[in-house]
């Protein structure tokens, strides 16, 4: 596996929740972190049907445009009773006319569950990828299990997170300290894999 020994990547997402974990579980690693935001780069169509293979084309198109290595993180909630959806499309479920609305999202999850009995097992899932300039990547896959919870609770986190309760616990991920998501979450679980593989 090819290591890391660059000191600045870009981070190639545009979502604020992504970019505070990955920012804060890259912190004690001594790399500078450069939002592809900030270096107003486009973000590429999502093609593909997998959570890899998202994450290689947002790496590989901000590596290129960068000449930077990029880190991307492509991710999503499985609902086992939905047969896994949203899943690879857990975003495109809060689209709308005017942005993100994922108030909606969640909304629409719990419709499609009624008279579904509970729990509702669930996980998040979430695919990063290490690109380089030169075409190389590596791919690191993480997740959490758990379940959904209604109505929704917790005002950190984003996305999904009023509405989900990981194994064991009794908060929804919106409810619980920032820095124990990312102990226990499916970011962190596949950064575990980044950090053994990439940087150690
Ligand atoms: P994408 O990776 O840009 O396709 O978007 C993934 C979507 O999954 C996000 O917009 C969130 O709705 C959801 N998601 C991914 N990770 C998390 C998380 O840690 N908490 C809550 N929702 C998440």
């Amino acid at each position: 596996m090819r290591k890391l020994v660059e000191k600045k990547i870009v981070l190639a997402s545009h979502n604020t929740g992504k970019l505070r974990e990955i920012a804060a579980l890259l912190e004690p690693y001594g790399i500078k972190v450069i939002s592809a935001g900030d270096l107003g780069l486009d973000e590429p169509e999502e093609t593909e049907d997998t959570f890899a293979g998202n994450a290689r084309i947002k790496a590989h198109f901000a590596a290129k445009a960068s000449g930077m290595p990029a880190l991307s993180d492509d991710s999503g909630l499985q609902v086992d009773a939905l047969d896994g959806a949203p899943g690879v499309y857990t975003a495109d479920w809060a689209e709308t006319e005017n942005g993100r609305d994922f108030i909606m999202a969640m909304t629409k999850v719990n419709d499609k569950l009624s008279g579904v009995p509970a729990p509702h097992t669930a996980r998040f899932c979430c695919t990063l990828c290490l690109a380089w300039p030169d075409g190389h990547d590596e791919v690191f896959e993480g997740k959490v299990e758990g379940s959904l919870t209604w109505p929704m609770r917790g005002d950190r986190g984003f996305g999904f997170d009023p509405v989900f309760i990981a194994n064991g616990m009794s908060e929804t991920f919106a409810e619980i300290d920032p820095a124990e998501k990312n102990r226990i979450g499916h970011r962190a679980d596949a950064f575990t894999k980044l950090v053994a593989g990439a940087l150690g």
